[in-house]
């Protein structure tokens, strides 16, 4: 399996859209550490260890997830996700720019074929939020930007490998595309013929539940391909009654709903804080899928729960919900070629 092309769309942040719209919220985010301080209540005591992360990998934050914040809390397991925090800038032994090696299997950058019977697109670079933990902080989304004529050749590489089942969209975040390119790319992979599925993997309608729309949900209709959107979502706090409202449509045109977290210290570490997130998921018509333990990637080393932890808790979790409702505690291990499990 050989990846071969390069399959990016850039994120259209359209500075013109009206007021409201998910492009304006997307255009509209917050985009330095000062700003996020001031708009989660917090003094600038915290501001010189969070310009050090920000140069790192840039703050954004879009009002609609800001509002789940608690202001004046430094605690709060949202806001701890997207402040950078002077940690990010310590060397830590183990933790690298690209943790799962994607280098090694996207040579010709954008396409991602290391497991059987699926490939992995890179659709975007952007994302709506900038989450402090993300295993793509370093991705260099620059070099992956497409042509038309690469965005050929790599249908193409799709078109000829008859042992493919499923395209992944991903990104950053495949979402932050136009509808327009979006449909346009998934009535190219509804033409071929060997393809059975389409999973999107997205924050988007969590981070800014107006982009589950209109235009969205006219794409997203017409395909035939089965479609399977895999949300992250890492506290019950990130589910409000918008993000419920977005879940509701995405089921009503035939979209299964799963969801991955990472495990994250000071965010979820807790027994009582993923059982909650598991029933909130279901609440939202969401199957818990994955828990990951964290990607071992530099500048996010304060929020790893090492491996005999993460099991314990697992364990525990085990003894209080019905194993539809319990995600499989995992590692993505370079060069292999499923999720390792991990036991306690
Ligand atoms: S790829 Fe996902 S985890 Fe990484 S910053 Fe974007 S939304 Fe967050």
């Amino acid at each position: 399996m050989q990846p071969v092309q390069t399959i990016s769309f850039s994120a259209d942040c359209d500075n013109s859209a009206p007021r409201g719209s998910w492009q304006s919220q997307l255009s509209g985010a917050i985009r330095d550490p000062e700003a996020l301080l001031a708009a989660a209540g917090l003094d600038k005591r915290w501001l010189s260890g969070a310009e050090g992360g920000h140069q790192a990998f840039e703050v954004r934050v879009p009002q609609a997830y800001l509002s789940r914040i608690k202001k004046g809390d430094p605690n709060d397991p949202l806001l701890r996700q997207v402040l950078p925090l002077e940690h990010e800038t310590h060397a830590v032994a183990g933790y690298v720019t690209d943790p799962l090696e994607e280098a090694d299997h996207t040579p010709a950058a954008g396409l991602i074929h290391k497991y059987a019977a699926r490939v992995l697109m890179i659709t975007s670079g952007a994302c709506a939020i900038n989450c402090r933990y993300c295993f793509r902080r370093h991705f260099p989304y620059e070099d992956h930007a497409a042509s038309r004529a690469q965005w050929g050749r790599t249908l193409d590489y799709l078109r000829e490998d008859d042992s493919l089942i499923e395209a992944i969209l991903s990104g950053g975040d495949p979402l932050v595309s136009s509808d327009a390119r979006l449909a346009w790319l998934v009535g190219e992979l509804d033409a071929i013929p060997h393809l059975k599925r389409l999973r999107l993997h997205t924050r988007l309608p969590v981070v800014i539940p107006d982009r589950v729309d209109d235009a969205m949900l006219e794409w997203l209709s017409n395909t035939r391909l089965q479609k399977v959107m895999v949300l992250h979502i890492n506290h019950a706090n990130e589910i409000d009654d918008s993000v419920m409202k977005a879940c509701e449509r995405l089921r009503g045109v035939g979209v299964t709903l799963l969801n991955q977290s990472v495990l994250l210290r000071d965010v979820n570490d807790d027994v009582e804080v993923l059982r909650a997130l598991s029933e909130r998921l279901f609440e939202a018509g969401i199957l818990p899928y994955y828990l990951h333990v964290l990607d071992p990637v530099a500048g996010a080393a304060h929020f790893d729960v090492p491996d005999s932890e993460a099991g314990a808790l697992h364990d525990r979790l085990r003894e209080q919900l019905p194993g539809f409702l319990l995600p499989r505690l995992v590692r993505e291990v370079p060069g292999e070629r499923a999720k390792t499990p991990i036991q306690a």
